[in-house]
């Protein structure tokens, strides 16, 4: 297939301990609040040193601590586009709504997204056995769909994953737990690997 990722981080990180965007937080439970941007930093931030020991290429369109705008992001993932077309889009998540496990979006219809999208979750069910994935199948691929603007207004094709729900007692304890961490970054690395060709 041989496609680059092009990493995204949603919303803003944390700047002298304060977190750059309103809500998309967990509740203050005991180890006290889960920023999703925060946590999304953590994950692509991981991603990208694995990615660097096994020379995988890859771009990074928000290496920023603030949360760079999602026509900044569009517009950079974009540019990108037009200096190399094999790539594709990784947003990385944390979910709210007090659901439980993964999940993964792409734009509504037919796209080459579903089968990146396809990629990234059959590797997410092997390796994270213990997590329910939320798969919606009635189109006959595993990924849900929706018209996110970071997946509708980039040219790349485009997967947007939630690893987990941030106010869901047990996700919020995995997402914070170092080895539950590990295998999320690991098995992403190993789509990412096997999109590269
Ligand atoms: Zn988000």
């Amino acid at each position: 297939m041989g496609k680059t990722v092009i990493l995204d981080n949603g919303h803003g990180g944390m700047i002298n301990n304060e977190y750059q965007t309103a809500g998309k937080r967990s509740p203050n439970w005991t180890q006290g609040i889960l920023y999703e941007g925060m946590f999304n930093r953590w994950v692509v931030n991981r991603i990208i040193e694995k990615l660097d020991r096994l020379k995988i290429p890859y771009y990074h369109i928000c290496p920023e601590f603030n949360d760079v705008t999602l026509e900044t992001r569009r517009n950079r993932a974009n540019r990108i586009y037009e200096i190399n077309p094999d790539v594709w889009l990784l947003s990385i998540h944390a979910n709210a709504g007090g659901g439980t496990g993964i999940e993964a979006f792409t734009t509504i219809g037919q796209t080459s997204a579903d089968g990146l999208a396809n990629i990234v979750l059959s590797n997410l069910e092997t390796d994270m056995q213990d997590t329910r994935m939320r798969f919606d199948l009635a189109d006959g691929d595993k990924d849900k769909e929706m018209n996110f603007y970071i997946l509708k207004e980039t040219i790349p094709p485009a997967v947007l994953v939630e690893l987990g729900f941030m106010d869901q007692r047990i996700d919020y304890d995995r997402l914070w737990d170092e080895n539950y961490l590990g295998r999320l970054v690991d098995s992403l690395v190993r789509s990412v690997g096997e999109i590269a060709g």
